[in-house]
């Protein structure tokens, strides 16, 4: 019989996609430039449904059922242009090309313009959830055309995770680069979830003088709380784990540079880009730039810092519940700036992306997956206009209850010398974006000193410059 659905890129991601759809009863033509790979696939995992096999682009083509559906998981960049390139002169008007891998969603608007021009339509889907979730139901972003999503949901639907409530943890997020936007702007929440967690780990250890062992058991805590979320989990997992070869604690073994593919760098690009402030995401890549800059590092390892005695036992445990309230009021922060990003990208490229819809999908399935978007999702929902969470009255009053004890924690941590550049980086936000007077004022005034950029003033309307270099007289600036 016709495959309902191909995978071409047979590598993690693909052969645990494919396996996902043949495992809920669909036909799946597998293929791969190597086709070692698609041989592999079905002589290990062949039992589990029903695979066909194609060695070239030809057979794949002609294995699929009309309107095709084929999905790409190859290597981002390049190898997708080149696979979309291969595949689509052998496709007819109305198929379909699903791009699954970690495309740029500008690149994702260039190929489904090019694509749309040659009748075929192009969906830039974003998966997440690692190859555990490409296996046993991923979080799935589709961009692209509506007609598509209509004529792919039953299929994604049916491997996507399910949120607590069943639901399927995907929905049509918009046009052309809605879905890669998304899927990138989710990344850039999870390095700032991840720098947020790191910090507070270090505070534990560093102010309370908590072992890590005991830590992951706080984290255990915290799991059961508002905090509720996967990477919490992993978090205690991790810090629990003792190394086999030296009998140390893991976290104490493990070089500390961190690494990075790329797709938070490309966030806070793309919100420079749209005059976005992500302090929490950025501050998060910086973090892990730094961490790699061993020469720096050494360079300053002499430096002088404070010295501070570690808490006792009594003091440790009030200061534990600090950094709770703080590391939950920073994520709310975090989310509430990667909303904001997506409602500013929504606007600039017309995508009408449902922000109540991205929080339900990530409900399940994705990394940043927490009980917390449940309650971002309800949010939404009440109310599509909100400027920003932090306008929810649930939202506000939780970040308005956390907020002394967020200071007393990072005002601690600057005590001891521990760098917690996300907490102070999203407590910084709160604190403008509820000032009701900043410092702008002064900034203008000087960028009217050196450059006559002019400035407007809280009384009346109007551009106005004045003569430094004169008199110092004001003047209209606006003809
Ligand atoms: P890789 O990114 O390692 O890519 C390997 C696959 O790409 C192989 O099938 C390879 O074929 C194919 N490929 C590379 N270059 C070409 C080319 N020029 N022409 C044809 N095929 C080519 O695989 P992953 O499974 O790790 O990831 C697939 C996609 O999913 C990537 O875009 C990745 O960013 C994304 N992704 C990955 C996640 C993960 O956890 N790994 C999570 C979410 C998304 P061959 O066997 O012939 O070399």
């Amino acid at each position: 019989s016709p495959a309902q659905i191909g995978v071409t890129g047979l590598a993690v991601m693909g052969r645990n996609l494919a396996r996902n759809f043949a495992r809920r009863g669909y036909t799946v033509a597998v293929h791969n430039r190597t086709a070692a790979r698609t041989r592999e696939l079905v002589a290990e995992f062949g039992g589990e449904g029903d695979f066909v096999p194609a060695t070239t682009a030809e057979e794949f083509v002609a294995a699929l059922e009309r309107p095709r559906r084929l999905v790409v998981m190859v290597k981002a960049g390049e190898p997708t242009d080149a696979v979309i390139e291969e595949f689509a002169p052998l496709l007819a008007e109305g198929d379909i090309i699903v791009d699954g891998g970690n495309a740029h969603f500008a690149d994702t608007r260039r190929r489904e313009r090019s694509l749309r021009e040659r009748g075929i339509h192009f969906v830039g889907a974003g998966i997440s959830g690692g190859e555990e979730g490409a296996l046993n139901g991923p979080s799935i972003m589709p961009g692209g055309p509506a007609e598509s999503w209509e004529a792919l949901r039953p299929l994604l639907e049916s491997v996507a995770a399910k949120a607590a409530d069943g639901t399927p943890c995907t929905a049509h997020i918009g046009p052309d680069g809605a879905g890669h936007f998304v899927k990138m702007v989710h990344n850039g929440i999870e390095y700032a979830d991840m720098q947020l967690i790191a910090e507070a780990y270090d505070l534990l250890r560093t102010v309370a003088g908590y072992e890590p062992a005991r830590i992951a058991e706080v984290f255990r805590t915290w799991n059961t709380g508002r905090l509720d979320s996967y990477l919490i989990e992993i978090t205690a997992e991790v810090l629990a784990h003792t190394d086999a070869a030296t009998g140390l604690p893991f976290v104490d073994v493990v070089a500390d540079r961190a690494e990075q593919k790329g797709t938070g760098r490309w966030t806070v690009q793309t919100a420079l880009d749209l005059g976005v402030p992500v302090s929490g995401i950025a501050e998060a890549v910086f973090a892990r730039s730094l961490s790699g800059h061993a020469g720096l590092r050494e360079a300053c390892a002499e430096l002088p810092g404070p010295r501070c005695q570690v808490l006792d036992e009594r003091d440790a445990a009030r200061f534990a519940d600090q950094v709770e309230q703080a590391l939950y009021a920073s994520k709310v922060i975090s989310y509430a700036q990667g909303w904001n990003m997506m409602q500013a990208a929504s606007a600039e490229y017309g995508w009408g992306v449902d922000l109540a819809d991205v929080a339900a999908i990530w409900r399940g399935g994705c990394i940043i997956r927490a009980a917390f978007l449940d309650r971002v999702r309800a949010a939404c929902a009440a109310d599509p206009a909100l400027p920003t969470l932090l306008a929810d009255e649930e939202f506000a009053e939780e970040v308005g209850e956390a907020q002394p004890a967020w200071r007393t924690a990072v005002a601690t941590a600057v005590r001891y010398g521990v760098p917690v550049p996300g907490l102070s980086a999203a407590l910084a936000s709160y604190d403008a974006l509820r000032a009701e007077r900043l410092p702008a004022a002064l900034t203008q005034g000087q960028r009217d000193y050196f450059g006559a950029h002019t400035y407007r003033r809280t009384d009346r309307e109007g551009a106005f410059h004045t003569r430094w270099g004169q008199d110092r007289s004001e003047v209209r600036a606006d003809g």
